[in-house]
């Protein structure tokens, strides 16, 4: 028996994510993520939003992130473990799912380890051109895991960026990254240290993996006028800043509830002012005031990333191939007779 066509979900593999990235160009689908990020950032007040509900062990973190905006639902499932890659696996895996909220039935399931790479970029890369130093041309990028390429190449599509200065305390990690990054039109630069990647960067992106309050920066490395964008520091505990950092910087963040338990300003008192990243968007509140200012855009990743993400790639692949329908919904045509569907499948 087949199930019915309307009970079908569009299931996006990684393969097919892939093909998708590659139809598409991963500076363009970056760029067109961050569209849709923006988009809906604007319309910030129209959807429900919580903290992430995280289940942590020793080993790492197991997350869930939803929302909806009223109309479609989403939700993605994440991990974060920075000792998986001595291990030979990722520090982060995701999928995701969109569903109807009218109905309740899922829209959409796709791979979201990619995607949330391509996400991540976007935010940053988004968040960079509203509050990064105007003419800013070169970019530290120091942590070179699964994630450095994509901000390199979504701050280069985005803000302009033509050099990047990476550093990780893994030379095989630049090594990899640098060599990824090749006649993708930026000049790159392997450093020896952290002070080396930051010579004459406008743009600081911090986007290391360790379960523990780190300081990847400290004070006297930042000078006046640099934008930096940490994204590594993401989880109690787990944070990459010197506190001192944050006490010069004027500090925006995705969603305060969740960024006070999980981001930099965790080492800060929980009424330190800072700057919804969204009302910067909407024009009601200011991003960078003067070409002396830090800014920080303090990262942890949110829901509604995930959702535009999410809605981007239903819209992205509706008349293609880079799907497969998935049979995952129990749909009997009388909708109270589930067992008699059952059997029947006899
Ligand atoms: P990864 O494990 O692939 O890479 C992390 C890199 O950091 C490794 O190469 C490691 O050698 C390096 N590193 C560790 N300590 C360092 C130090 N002190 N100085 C320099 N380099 C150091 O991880 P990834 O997938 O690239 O993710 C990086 C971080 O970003 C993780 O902590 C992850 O949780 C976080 N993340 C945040 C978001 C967000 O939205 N804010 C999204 C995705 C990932």
């Amino acid at each position: 028996m087949q199930p019915s066509d309307k009970a079908l979900v569009p299931f996006v593999s990684v393969d097919n994510m892939m093909r998708l990235v590659h139809h598409i160009g991963v500076e363009q689908m970056i760029t067109q993520i961050a569209q849709q990020i923006d988009s809906d950032f604007k319309r910030w007040e129209s959807f429900d939003k919580t903290p992430r509900i995280p289940a942590h062990s020793p080993h790492g973190v197991i997350e869930l992130m939803p929302t909806s905006d009223g109309e479609a639902y989403g939700f993605k499932y994440v991990n974060g473990h920075p000792k998986n890659t001595s291990e030979g696996l990722q520090t982060v895996t995701a999928f995701g799912l969109l569903a109807d909220v009218y109905t309740g039935y899922p829209t959409l399931l796709t791979e979201m380890t990619m995607l949330t790479a391509l996400r991540t970029a976007a935010t940053s890369a988004l968040v960079g051109s509203y509050l990064a130093p105007k003419n800013a041309s070169t970019m530290a990028m120091i942590g070179n895991g699964a994630q450095s390429e994509f901000q390199c190449l979504a701050f280069k599509a985005m803000c302009g960026i033509d050099t990047v200065r990476l550093y990780d305390t893994d030379r095989n990690a630049t090594a990899k990254c640098a060599a990824n990054l090749q006649e993708r039109g930026l000049t790159v630069v392997a450093c020896q240290t952290p002070e080396d990647a930051i010579e004459g960067a406008q743009i600081i992106t911090t986007c290391t993996a360790d379960k523990k309050n780190a300081t990847i920066l400290t004070d006297n490395m930042v000078g006046p006028g640099v934008h930096i964008n940490a994204i590594g520091g993401d989880c109690p505990g787990k944070t990459e800043l010197h506190r001192d950092i944050l006490l010069r910087s004027e500090i925006f963040v995705e969603y305060p509830e969740q960024t006070r338990i999980e981001g930099e300003i965790q080492a800060l008192e929980a009424d330190h002012p800072v700057t919804e990243i969204w009302r910067v968007m909407t024009g009601q509140a200011k991003g960078r005031t003067d070409d002396r200012q830090i800014t920080l855009f303090d990262s942890v990743g949110f829901a509604i990333e995930d959702f535009s993400a999410l809605r981007y790639i239903k819209n992205a692949i509706g008349g293609t191939d880079f799907y497969e329908p998935l049979d995952m919904l129990a749909d009997p045509d009388d909708p109270r007779d589930l067992y008699g569907m059952l059997m029947r499948a006899q």
